[in-house]
């Protein structure tokens, strides 16, 4: 990563572009302090829980701060300061006074673990001010910037971060979740800038969707850069400018103006039908996350969705959605979808993705990618997997859907999710409701497991749905959040790419759909090589979908196929690389 650099007063950081376009805008930094703290009295029988839950923030903050760690180590030299900060932070959460007092408040005064972490703050604070010694102040100050580390780990499902976030700003934060991500008001942040995250991290397809410009694995993302400083993101080359000068300001200005022309041009493809040059039909669709996605996807010629990230219903709130709440929101969509198929992901919580009200039942893990989450949650908790299929399958009879199963990894789980779903027919029938028909059910296929055993799975499935980002992360063993890694996640190594013909011949040796809804779908750098692996059916965020489009209105499928053996061919990725890039933007029909 290059080296901070000033010139003629520009503060410039550099990272990692995790979402395309530029953001002007000014500065607003995320501070960890200021939140609202509850306070509730716990019964006695409840203290064991409520010091376990202490515990948990504990270790999770520990977590953190040693990745902070381990990326301000990569940083250039000056960085010292930080890294031996957060030791000292580390150093506050084994065994300390705060640690031990927060404790002993929880046991003695039978408060729940967020207040007594701020009496004990307090506590401190007041001790080290009457000591009257300037070393000692600036502990008090690094108390409390770890208590209320510790306080917003366990406050996580309430707390907006961006709630006092001023119109059109640019975020800069160590971290944006998931579940932050999904807080974003569209047209509220105009850009963010982060410290830790990868490319393919959900933080980051979020931001794409939501055509919002980002940039992440700053080291020194708040050095130098105060909250209403004027920035500029340039999420293509993954710069952050502080104070541009007036020169700078207007190349950048000139293209953003660019780019909302070269948008206003795609838009005109909305309702151009996604047929390649020698008139094969290709199926376009929306990945959403959330609810009110709904009409981003279908503004943008979406034939429908073809991912429902239905995890994020699930996150910033301490309680599960029951069956009627998950079947309202489902109706909703159907309604709006007025005809248009709508593919319904079973959760896929668990990993990057966290539900505070399932904390419990994902429980810690080493590798939580590698961890219970997604369908192995689902079937080691059934009432959660069977609520979810009661109401999917009595929001079916409104309108045409799919239910997709995440990370499966052999076929007796999908035969276990397909007995599930008989059961769960059954007992709707028993309360009076009847289905009329099974959804078909398919397989996402973002495990190499399942990848090599498509043509087994494709006996239990009605579909399959290959999820390139996941699959490219078990493929390489490259942490697809991990900013430190994230030069290695390349979803065009070869090894993912021969996954995926791999799966793609067994969808059409067994006559099943096969869709790609990864974020290699949206890449149209992949659209020919992926037409001629013989996939037909594509589903991504809506900004990317008239550039795709794009591409298939331009090509043949004997060129498709042409391009893909050649691109097979091929065992360095740098040469597939330069292919991809040079087949982009000709017009192949000529
Ligand atoms: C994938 O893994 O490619 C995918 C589409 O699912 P998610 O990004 O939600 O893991
Ligand atoms: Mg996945």
């Amino acid at each position: 990563m290059k080296n901070d650099e000033q010139k003629n007063g520009e503060h410039h950081a550099f990272g990692i572009g995790i979402s395309p376009g530029v953001a002007i805008g000014p500065a607003f930094i995320i501070e960890q302090s200021g939140l609202p703290v509850p306070e509730y009295d716990i019964p006695s029988v409840g203290i064991e829980k409520e010091l376990k839950r202490l515990h948990g923030a504990i270790t999770k903050v520990q977590k953190h701060l040693s990745q902070l760690r381990q990326k301000a180590e990569t940083l250039p030299a000056g960085a010292e300061d930080m890294t031996l900060l957060l030791d000292a932070y580390k150093g506050m959460l084994t065994g300390s006074r705060l640690v031990r007092g927060v404790e002993d408040i929880i046991t003695k005064q039978r408060i729940n673990a967020e207040a007594a972490i701020q009496k004990q703050i307090a506590a401190l604070k007041a001790s080290f001010a009457a000591m009257n010694d300037p070393y000692l102040a600036a502990r008090a100050e690094d108390v409390g910037e770890v208590g209320t580390r510790l306080i917003r780990s366990l406050l996580q499902q309430n707390y907006n971060p961006f709630a006092d976030a001023p119109e059109g700003c640019i975020i800069l934060a160590e971290e944006i979740t998931p579940a932050d991500a999904a807080l974003m008001t569209p047209g509220r942040v105009a850009g963010f800038a982060t410290v830790l995250g990868g490319a393919e991290g959900h933080a980051a397809i979020m931001a794409r969707a939501l055509g919002v410009p980002a940039i992440s694995g700053v080291g020194t993302l708040t050095h130098g850069i105060s909250t209403g400083d004027l920035v500029i993101i340039d999420g293509r080359k993954g710069e952050i400018i502080a104070r541009p000068d007036a020169t700078t300001l207007q190349h950048y200005r000139q293209e953003v103006a660019r780019k909302k022309q070269e948008d206003k041009r795609l838009k005109t493809l909305r309702d151009v039908a996604a047929i390649t040059a020698d008139g094969t039909p290709i199926m376009l669709q929306a990945n959403m996350e959330l609810p009110r996605d709904i009409d981003a996807a279908l503004e943008s010629g979406a034939r429908g969705i073809g991912l429902l990230r239905t995890e994020f219903m699930f996150m910033n709130r301490p309680d599960l959605p029951d069956e009627d709440e998950q079947y309202d929101v489902l109706r909703k969509l159907i309604t709006k979808l007025d005809g248009l198929p709508l593919t319904i992901r079973t959760l896929d919580i668990g990993g990057e993705k966290i539900a505070s009200a399932l904390g419990e039942a994902v429980g810690e893990s080493a590798n939580p990618a590698l961890g219970l989450r997604a369908i192995r949650l689902g079937l080691k908790n059934p009432k959660l997997l069977d609520t979810q299929l009661a109401a999917i399958l009595r929001a079916s009879m409104h309108g045409p859907v799919r239910i997709l199963v995440p990370m499966i990894s052999s076929v007796a789980q999908m035969k276990q999710v397909r007995s599930h779903l008989l059961n769960v027919e059954r007992r709707l029938h028993r309360r009076g409701i009847k289905v009329k028909g099974l959804p078909p059910v398919g397989a996402m296929i973002e495990i190499p497991s399942a990848a090599l055993i498509a043509d087994a799975l494709s006996k239990v499935c009605d579909f399959f749905s290959i999820g390139s980002n996941d699959l490219t992360q078990y493929t390489l063993a490259i942490d697809r959040g991990d900013e430190r890694v994230a030069d290695l996640y390349d979803p065009f190594h070869p090894a993912v790419l021969r996954l995926i013909q791999f799966t793609a011949a067994a969808g059409w040796r067994a006559n099943i759909p096969v869709s790609l809804c990864g974020e290699m779908a949206g890449d149209r750098r992949a659209t020919l090589l992926l037409m001629g692996l013989g996939l037909r059916e594509f589903s991504m965020s809506p900004p990317r979908l008239p550039g795709v489009k794009h591409e298939i209105t331009q090509a043949t499928l004997p060129q498709s196929v042409d391009f893909a053996e050649k691109v097979m061919g091929k065992t360095d990725e740098a040469e597939i690389h330069a292919l991809l890039t040079n087949g982009l933007n000709k017009d192949r029909t000529k």
